[in-house]
């Protein structure tokens, strides 16, 4: 079943000239934010808001599962937790310590970038979405991962389990991957609330993961499907 009806209208209609009704744009960011307080899974980079942390985080997080990352986030932190250190590593060693979780040629990653966060922006990590795409290895996810997560920016944050939701929540249309997908990307932009940004999109993050699971839904326990509201439109 899908609780919220969506008037598709024409396909000139569809995105990206769309609307989304105030009132159900709401009630829709309430329900993912109280699901996230509620259930928000704990990991330790999540208990941070430090941008460079974070941007560890997001690279280890590539193609690897989250419980499988936090030793070795942990361990790499404990060493190499600033821009600086980081920089100073030697790739040997931080290859060793990625090693569990392949794709080792990430240790070179997060020591270039690391270098080049020195020489271009004086050590600190970028706050501004186009120097952060400029650095090496990094897309639209990681960058607006660290504006959110790390400078409490209101952007989007829409990976495969979250483009699931609005497909089959909000009857979104999308052919592409979710890295590929502008105008999936301006429809997550327009749901964003003007609060709680972290909550919402670690919220639709968290449920996209538990409940909206690939291939089977889990909609008799999800709080989007038993919340009392009208239909979403977008035209
Ligand atoms: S699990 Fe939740 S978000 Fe996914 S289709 Fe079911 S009700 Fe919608």
């Amino acid at each position: 079943m899908i609780p919220f009806a969506i008037d598709k209208g024409s396909p000139e209609q569809v995105v990206p000239k769309f609307r989304v009704e105030d009132r159900l744009k709401t009630e829709f960011q309430e329900a993912v934010i109280k699901f996230y307080l509620e259930n928000g899974r704990s990991y330790p980079w999540r208990r941070t808001n430090d941008p460079f942390k974070i941007l560890v985080a997001e690279i280890l997080l590539r193609l690897t599962g989250a419980w499988k990352a936090e030793a070795v986030y942990e361990e790499i932190i404990r060493s190499y937790g600033t821009v600086e250190s980081m920089s100073k590593a030697k790739t040997k060693e931080l290859k060793r310590i990625i090693r569990p979780l392949g794709l080792s040629h990430r240790a070179t990653l997060l020591v270039d970038i690391s270098k080049d966060i020195i020489n271009r922006f004086g050590g600190r990590v970028p706050d501004d979405f186009a120097a952060l795409v400029s650095l090496k290895g990094v897309g639209r996810y990681t960058a607006n991962a660290v504006l959110c997560l790390g400078y409490g920016r209101k952007v989007p944050l829409v990976d495969e389990s979250v483009r699931r939701i609005f497909v089959r929540c909000l009857n979104f249309r999308s052919t592409k991957p979710a890295y590929l997908d502008n105008d999936l990307w301006s429809f997550a932009a327009k749901l964003l609330p003007d609060k709680r940004i972290k909550e919402y999109n670690l919220g639709l993050l968290d449920l996209g993961a538990t409940l909206c699971k690939y291939p089977k839904s889990l909609c008799c326990k999800c709080p989007l499907q038993t919340s009392k509201r009208g239909p979403l439109r977008i035209r």
